[in-house]
């Protein structure tokens, strides 16, 4: 029997041939999470391309917890043999390295200079985008890629002016200029522009009254503004943009379960979508595809969110998949940015012998902690015992609620740390709360990921590249962030060498530069 696809009048098939790409069930607004599964009978679904291509696919602040988490719940509670990065990781053919993710100003990065690291090869400080520490610009791999006819394209979850998809383009010191950066994508010009953040490109909400997808459109762009729309004209040659929420995308849970959200695509439809239009270029393509929300629910302390929108990164890989085997001759760089939050499948009960139960137990989640809040607001502390209950699919007691209440005044203290997000930090931590008594079943089961902060961490990441020339890449060890830049250039034979500063150098404007506490909230709000 065929599944309804939402209200797009589209049967699964349909959505195959539309798509073409494995995981379907995924895509699709308003399915139940158990209907995940990846379809591979539709690789034929991507022509040739006409020229060598790279994609760097991103999962933004994703700790190594939340990869191993993500693999168990497909496996273990949506019954999937395997998730495509775990297939990856184990292939032979595959190149498997670590990276290390400090800026030139601090262990812990920020997602600003990670990914100028990527996109310039070179060390900035935290806050900043392609730019030294002293106003000098960085040349970009996008800026280089231009002028010797590659295309290139930006895919995200987040605004499409957030820190990651902005470092490939944008020269801000300031990462939280996202109206200037806006600027500097329609000055830029990506071949392909989609995810969220119209606001930043909307007359009416900018500043300076600017009507920037008007210049897009002007540019001779094809402009999109919802999933129909972006589903109704795959694989045209002209450019592409395409912002499908005032800000970030919603978490992909909260895709899966309202359906006043079916209007936004989903990551690997948008990656179909973008590697359709890019694969029409004879001077072949750079792809940026990132799950920008994974570091969002970590910064939370929302495990099921952080899980989910990594299923759903796996999901992309799939269609990822599905392109490679019609283009052997794609390289495919995997990676992360930074840890986020301690994020730790912790071993619960006796021996640990409870940990898988109880990390199964997440599934019932049917909302963000972000759609949660939202509907707490002004709630009574019974409300909001009732609302958690039923969003998070865990019991609640009235003492929790109460806590939730608590955690909700802008004063509240209740653990120490830098739990600096509430309610989120709070509810995090009641939800990885259980009780095992000596022997016998738990007397209350809930999660069991626990967090350390609500703070990126400095942990390397997972180096993962795979397809054309993996191998020969030197990533199979223990590298800097900034060497991603110089596979990339080798990938399309560009030589090409930034100036650095050292951290003595970049001290005096360091201390020049103010960061507040409240600097971090503002990134994912
Ligand atoms: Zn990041």
């Amino acid at each position: 029997m065929e599944k309804d696809a939402g209200n797009t009048g589209l049967n699964r098939r349909d959505m195959l041939r539309l798509l073409g790409a494995g995981a379907v069930a995924a895509m699709l607004p308003g399915m139940l999470p158990e209907a995940h599964g990846a379809e591979k009978s539709a690789s034929g679904q991507f022509e040739r391309a006409a020229g060598p291509s790279v994609i760097f696919v991103v999962g933004d602040g994703m700790p190594t917890g939340v990869v191993r988490a993500m693999h168990e719940v497909r496996t273990g509670v949506f019954g999937l043999k395997d998730s495509n990065l775990y297939a990856r990781l184990r292939d032979p053919k595959s190149s498997l390295g670590y990276m290390a993710t400090a800026s030139l100003s601090s262990i812990v990065t920020d997602s600003a200079p990670a990914s100028a690291a990527w996109s310039t090869g070179v060390h900035t400080i935290n806050h900043s985008l392609a730019v030294l520490p002293d106003g000098r610009k960085l040349t970009t791999i996008f800026e280089l890629l231009k002028p010797r006819g590659v295309a290139t394209g930006l895919v995200t979850t987040t605004r499409v002016t957030h820190a990651t998809p902005a470092a490939w383009v944008s020269h801000q010191a300031d990462r939280d200029l996202e109206d200037v950066i806006a600027e500097e994508m329609l000055a830029y010009k990506p071949d392909v522009l989609l995810g969220g953040g119209r606001k930043h490109f909307d007359p009416k909400k900018r500043k300076d009254g600017k009507d920037l997808l008007a210049g897009f459109a002007a540019a001779g762009f094809d402009v999109v503004n919802d999933r129909n729309a972006l589903l109704a004209a795959p694989g045209q040659a002209k450019p592409l943009v395409g912002l499908f929420s005032g800000s970030h995308i919603p978490y992909y849970v909260d895709r899966l379960n309202d359906s006043n959200l079916s209007g936004v695509p989903s990551l690997p439809e948008m990656t179909a979508a973008a590697l359709r239009r890019l694969a029409k270029n004879p001077g072949g393509f750079l792809l940026q595809v990132e799950a920008g929300r994974i570091d969002h629910a970590s910064h939370s302390n929302d495990a099921w969110s952080a899980i989910m929108d990594t299923i759903e990164l796996d999901d992309t890989l799939g269609v990822i998949d599905a392109f490679l085997k019609v283009n052997p001759r794609t390289l495919v760089i995997f990676t992360s940015d930074h840890g986020n939050s301690g994020w730790g499948v912790n071993g619960t009960g006796p021996e640990y012998n409870d940990a898988t139960k109880a990390l199964r137990s997440y599934h019932a989640g049917k909302a963000s902690f972000e759609a949660t809040i939202k509907r707490m607001k002004g709630k009574s502390a019974g409300e909001i015992q009732s609302l958690m209950t039923e969003m998070s699919g865990f019991p609640i007691s009235p003492a929790d609620a109460d806590l939730i209440v608590q955690s909700m005044q802008p004063d509240f203290r209740s653990f120490p740390g830098d739990f600096i997000y509430q309610p989120d930090a709070t509810m995090g931590r009641i939800l990885a709360d259980s009780a095992y008594p000596k022997h016998g079943a738990p007397t209350v089961r809930r999660g069991n990921v626990g967090f350390t902060s609500c703070n990126h961490t400095a942990e390397d990441q997972l180096l993962l590249v795979y397809g054309h020339k993996a191998k020969e890449q030197g990533v199979d060890r223990l590298v800097e962030n900034t060497e991603l830049f110089n596979v990339m250039c080798r990938a399309f034979g560009v030589h090409h060498v930034n100036p650095t500063m050292t951290l003595a150098e970049a001290r005096p404007f360091l201390l020049a530069k103010t960061t507040d506490s409240e600097s971090l909230r503002r990134h994912i709000a």
